[in-house]
């Protein structure tokens, strides 16, 4: 028996972990399905992220159903599998979106503890800014008093100059559309504009919540991390009042291994990220009685909302023509020039292998005069958080379509970043090793589509600037779309996932009968069982997600020492 076991050693599990063991006297078992992170290259050097999923060992492999708003189409749908989790698989982009975002799950939950005034404290506890890897000057590419400097996870500007940084920054300066943004992190500095990309990266490697958190603790003779443990239920183990309790967790490292069981003492503490914690709530009889009785799974918490409202953001890589020879892609296709790189990493952490794959990248939002805000209501938290977001990428990037074996390219991800539709994961089988069907029903309002079509609309503005008048050609392929009509079926056609889900246990006041969770991530209906992972956000936060997830897990973790 171990005080508190907690499902899942990835982002928001191995804060968790780390935390509550500070205490020599609280004893914690983690439990992770997957495999350690040691030794695995492309976990540890950052440019090589993008190669460990998906379709890999470290990935869990995951699909999503036909997207009806996307021409039928499925496509992967990654998650990190392996110490550390998503984010030692993820692309490595860090910031905490922004204060309105918080404020408006403060509001929700009626805590103020989630308001972004306390939560920067968790910030400052967990962020570790270090100095970019090639030692340049820093200064006006972030700001200082925003950030942290002693805490766990690295964090650090990019370490390796691109010939089209200089481009992007000029474009900045003539196009008051995109205007220069000196600190993209967020909170109560505006995520509007377009800036340096700040990563989770330090001394030329990864850092992850395995490099950080758990390193920093896993010496500690109270923690104990299990790996290839698949937990495939938890189990009522008495009761609490009218409150169900669940301190008995199964687990198992194979679909022909036996099942073994552990208790907790204090509580069980769901980490598996929003597939994973979802699919175990669903095996353990919480979640939507009429799903659960079609698959004969006992009804122990009626919950609707368990698996509802999945939130993501959606990815559209907008690829240019560039002149040729200046992007990366012949770096990339040449291995002449990529093994001496990746040898330069190998012997001392620098050159661009050590770096992540874009350098700029920025946020905006629709004109406030859109069409489309006389019959939507505007999603974004607030005036000052973004619909869309603009990734500057110096070569082919195009999920699922492999690189061409000539031209040189330039891309310009667009992402909808206030996402209004809202999907489901629910299970496929009573079989834990099965995995759910996942269906995020991408594009089905009116406001994703128009929010979509204006991003690509602005990509072709953005290289209009005349910073790039001697280098973009033409859009490539159907991007050279310009009706309406077209754009949206471009879009439909090749968009898919920044990896971003949320929302299916989502936290609302103890009093509300809406969400999954209480204000104290605690479940309802349930008693010794708290959920503290990106699914708990019942809004999709208006950034890449890993960073408020680590901020939610500091303060979960202080929660849960009360
Ligand atoms: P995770 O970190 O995914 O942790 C869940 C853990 O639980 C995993 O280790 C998993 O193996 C384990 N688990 C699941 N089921 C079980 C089970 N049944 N039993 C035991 N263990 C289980 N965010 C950014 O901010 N910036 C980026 O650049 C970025 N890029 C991304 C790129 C990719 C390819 C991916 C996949 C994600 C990316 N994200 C990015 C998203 C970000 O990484 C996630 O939102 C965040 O890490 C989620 O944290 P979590 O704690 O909720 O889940």
């Amino acid at each position: 028996t171990y005080d508190y076991i907690i499902i899942g050693a990835g982002t928001a599990g191995l804060v968790v972990a780390n935390r509550l063991t500070e205490d020599g006297k609280t004893t914690v078992l983690v439990l992770e399905a997957g495999v350690s992170d040691e030794g695995v290259i492309p976990a540890i050097a950052p440019f090589l992220g993008p190669t460990l999923t998906p379709n890999t060992p470290y990935d869990w492999n995951y699909t999503v159903v036909p997207q009806k708003g996307m021409h039928g189409r499925t496509f992967s749908y990654p998650r990190g599998r392996l110490l550390g989790g998503s984010s030692s698989a993820n692309y490595m982009v860090h910031q905490y979106g922004s204060d309105e975002d918080w404020d408006r799950f403060a509001n929700l939950t009626r805590d103020p503890g989630w308001a972004w005034k306390n939560v920067k404290n968790y910030v400052q506890k967990h962020e570790k800014i270090v100095p970019a890897n090639d030692g340049h000057n820093t200064a006006g590419q972030f700001i200082p008093s925003l950030h942290g400097f002693d805490g766990e996870v690295s964090v650090s500007l990019p370490g390796f100059n691109l010939s089209i940084d200089a481009r992007v920054m000029a474009t900045t300066g003539q196009l008051p559309e995109f205007p220069y943004n000196e600190d993209t992190s967020g909170g109560d500095h505006s995520l509007l504009g377009i800036g340096f990309v700040q990563s989770s990266i330090g001394k030329g490697v990864r850092s992850s919540s395995s490099t950080s958190y758990l390193a920093n603790a896993n010496s500690r003779p109270n923690l104990t991390v299990l790996i290839n443990a698949t937990v495939v239920k938890l189990l009522q183990s008495g009761k609490k009042g009218a409150l169900k309790s669940f301190r008995s967790v199964q687990f198992s490292s194979s679909p022909d291994s036996v099942t073994m069981t552990v208790k907790a003492r204090k509580e069980v503490i769901l980490s598996a990220g929003t597939i994973g914690t979802t699919q175990i709530l669903q095996l353990s009889g919480i979640g939507n009685s009429a799903d659960l009785k079609a698959l004969k799974i006992p009804v122990l918490i009626n919950n609707p909302a368990v698996g509802a409202n999945l939130i993501d953001h959606v990815l559209l890589p907008n690829v240019f023509n560039v002149k040729d020879g200046e992007s990366l892609d012949n770096f990339l296709r040449d291995p002449n020039l990529l093994g001496p790189a990746i040898d330069e990493w190998t012997a001392n952490k620098t050159g661009i292998i050590a770096n992540s794959v874009a350098n700029t990248f920025g946020f905006a939002r629709l004109p406030s005069n859109s069409t489309i805000f006389k019959t939507v209501a505007d999603p974004a938290s607030g005036p000052k958080s973004p619909h869309w977001e603009i990734i500057v990428s110096d070569f082919w990037i195009y999920p699922g379509v492999a690189q061409p074996a000539t031209g040189s390219f330039l891309t310009l991800i667009t992402a909808l970043i206030s996402s209004t539709s809202r999907g489901t994961i629910k299970l496929q089988s009573t079989n834990p090793f099965d995995k759910p069907l996942i269906d995020p029903n991408y594009l089905t309002t009116e406001f994703d589509i128009v929010a979509l079509r204006e991003s690509v609309k602005a990509s072709k503005r953005f290289v209009a600037a005349p910073a790039w008048a001697d280098y973009v050609i033409s859009p490539f392929g159907r991007l050279s779309a310009t009706s309406d009509i077209d754009i949206d079926n471009y879009i439909r056609d090749v968009a898919s996932t920044v990896f971003h889900p949320v929302g299916t246990a989502a936290m609302s006041s103890s009093s509300s009968k809406s969400g999954v969770v209480d204000q104290n991530l605690l479940v309802k209906g349930a008693d010794g069982l708290r959920i503290v992972d990106a699914s708990v956000f019942p809004f999709i936060p208006s950034t890449h997600t890993q960073g408020p997830v680590y901020p939610l897990a500091e303060r979960a973790s202080d929660l849960i020492k009360v």
